[in-house]
Parts: C-alpha cells; sequence; structure tokens
C-alpha cells in the first residue's frame, strides 16, 4: 500500500465505514495555521525553555518568564485560523461520522473550524481561558494579555489573591480527571481512530491509540516524522496533515 491514492482510498474506506470514529490530534495539525510545534526544527522547545508547574508556583522569576513567552506567542496564536484538516474534521461531524474528537492541543482551533464543544475534549486544557490556581476562577485569556505589562507579568485574583496561569496543563501538573476519562472511554469505543500530527512521546496522552489498538481498532496516523507506535497502524501517511485529510475528504464525498 506504498501510493499516496492507495492510502487515501483506503483510509476514505475505513472512515466512511466507520460505526465510532474518534480522532485524536496534536501540535502538528496546527503547524500549517502558523503556529509552531514543541519538538519539529524552530519549534518552541528551540526557542524557550520549559516553566514546570512546581516552578510556576514556587517562583517569581518562573512565573514572570512564563508569562512573558506566553504574551510573546499569543500574538501569532490570536491571528491563526484553520487550516484543510481541521475544517475537514468539522465536516466528517456534520457528516455524522466522527464522534468524539480528542486533542492534546491548546489553540482552540477545532472550536474555530466548527466542531463543536460537546465532541471536543482538551486533555491538555485551553490557552483561550486562564484560571486562578487557587479558586479555579476564570476569565477570558485576552483579558489577562492586555493587564499583563501593567502587573509585570505576574496577574493575581482580584477574588482571592492566587497566581493566574493559563488554563494548560504544564509539565508535572495532573491531568484533567474528566477529559481524561472521556478520552479513555473513546478509545475503547472506537472502531476507527484518526490520528492527526502527533509525536506519541508524551504520556499519558500517548496511551490512547494504543488502548483504541487493543481495543480491536483500525488505526490511522497522519505525522511527518516516526511515532512509537507507527507498527500499529492500518494505514500510514508522512504527508502533511492538510494535503491528506483534504484527499480524504474529497474521496469520501465522492464515495
Ligand atoms: P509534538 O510537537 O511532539 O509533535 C508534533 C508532530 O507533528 C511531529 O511528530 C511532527 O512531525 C508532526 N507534524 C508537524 N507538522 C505536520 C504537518 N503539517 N502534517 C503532519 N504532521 C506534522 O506535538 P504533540 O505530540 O502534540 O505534543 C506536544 C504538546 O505540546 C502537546 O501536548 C500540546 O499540548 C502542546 N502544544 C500544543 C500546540 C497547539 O495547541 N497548537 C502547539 C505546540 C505544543
Ligand atoms: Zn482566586
Amino acid at each position: 500500500m506504498n501510493s499516496l491514492d492507495k492510502r487515501l482510498k483506503k483510509a476514505a474506506e475505513l472512515i466512511r465505514g466507520s460505526k465510532w470514529l474518534c480522532a485524536f490530534t496534536g501540535a502538528g495539525i496546527s503547524t500549517e495555521s502558523g503556529i509552531p510545534d514543541f519538538r519539529s526544527p524552530g519549534g518552541i522547545w528551540d526557542r524557550y525553555r520549559i516553566v514546570t508547574y512546581q516552578e510556576f508556583i514556587s517562583n517569581h522569576e518562573a512565573r514572570v518568564g512564563y508569562w512573558k513567552m506566553k504574551h510573546e506567542l499569543f500574538e501569532n496564536l490570536k491571528h491563526a485560523k484553520p487550516n484543510k484538516a481541521h475544517l475537514a474534521l468539522a465536516e466528517l461531524e456534520r457528516m455524522g461520522i466522527l464522534k468524539c474528537l480528542v486533542t492534546q492541543n491548546i489553540d482552540g482551533l477545532h472550536q474555530d473550524a466548527g466542531n463543536s464543544p460537546e465532541i471536543v475534549v482538551e486533555i491538555h486544557g485551553t490557552n483561550r481561558k486562564a484560571i486562578c490556581i487557587d479558586c479555579n476562577r476564570t476569565w477570558p485569556i485576552e483579558e489577562i494579555h492586555s493587564i499583563l505589562e501593567q502587573v509585570g507579568y505576574e496577574p493575581k485574583c482580584d477574588h482571592c489573591g492566587g497566581f493566574i496561569k493559563p488554563a494548560t496543563v504544564s509539565f508535572g501538573q495532573a491531568m484533567p480527571e474528566k477529559e481524561m476519562g472521556r478520552a479513555i472511554e473513546a478509545a475503547h469505543r472506537s472502531d476507527v481512530f484518526l490520528m492527526i500530527g502527533s509525536s506519541l512521546q508524551v504520556e499519558p496522552a500517548a496511551s490512547i491509540p494504543r488502548l483504541a489498538y487493543n481495543s480491536g481498532a483500525n488505526l490511522i496516523f497522519i505525522n511527518r516524522t516516526e511515532t512509537p507506535y507507527d507498527h500499529m497502524a492500518t494505514v500510514l501517511f508522512r504527508e502533511s496533515a492538510s494535503e491528506v485529510m483534504e484527499g480524504i475528504i474529497n474521496l469520501i464525498k465522492k464515495q
């Protein structure tokens, strides 16, 4: 199954014939929207130091550095638009085929593309909101970005004085239980599992495609570089996410 056409045809058949399709996305689906991933050259890890949750709560410099990084990245994020791969997933939901969309992304582009909040499961949280780490109060992220310079890049909750953090899951922070539960259930339930743009190196997120495989699902992987689980995939694409998803959607519409 080497030629792109054959692989597109096989993937389209699997997706169209699926009873319960689950998609699973990582940073690679959003690079074509201009948002860098973590591990590709020029990605976030080439440019910034990681601040763990423990550092954030215990160290003033870490908090300031973290918010400065988020502020710089926000300019980019604010103008990002969903690309053809995001739009294809929204179309699969409208067609009644896509039942659940588990994402490691924090950029909100799946909702912008038209996927309904009910089926999008954000296992690493979202950059669209900020949260007080003490009382869990939330704000739209724009509100916090607009005051960052005034508060020296260390915003505090006006209700309880706690530190405010983007509502994303940092390294060293516990995964959200409800979302992980939904993701695990979706992986078990799926008969076709479509992974787009993840290096599958971050646990426990990477365990989700493994669960789907062990529950008997056919796996379709779209990722430019190798992952540790490529051998589990029924159909494997190294081409770009938008090119492959556009090809798949066109075939499904024709079938
Ligand atoms: P990753 O950076 O580890 O891996 C991304 C993968 O996508 C790479 O293997 C790369 O080869 C592939 N890729 C890049 N562009 C592609 C394209 N156009 N088509 C096909 N494949 C492409 O990302 P990850 O596995 O999601 O893990 C990183 C973590 O960082 C995630 O947990 C996520 O929360 C966070 N993150 C999110 C965003 C975002 O929201 N857009 C951006 C950066 C990091
Ligand atoms: Zn608070």
